[in-house]
């Protein structure tokens, strides 16, 4: 005599989130120095090295400085 309780039709559970598990992908991808083109340093990152890094920031400075600066308070986030 058989005594398994095998369910006709029964079927395995699929767990939904593991069958939509996301690729794994790396915290940090390839990435090219923005400045130079050069693979960045992961001490650097995104930049190749600090002298770009100071360049790229120092781009920022100087057209922060160009740009002039949008008066805040403007209802930019002033829902009243
Ligand atoms: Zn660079």
């Amino acid at each position: 005599m058989s005594n398994r309780q095998d369910k006709p039709g029964a079927q395995e559970h699929l767990d939904p989130e593991a069958l939509a598990s996301p690729k794994v992908e790396p915290l940090r991808k390839p990435r090219k120095c923005p400045s130079c083109g050069k693979p960045s340093e992961r001490k650097t990152y995104p930049f190749c090295s600090k002298r770009c890094a100071d360049v790229d920031l120092n781009r920022w400075f100087t057209e922060s400085y160009a740009i002039p600066a949008a008066e805040p308070g403007d209802g930019f986030e002033g829902q009243e």
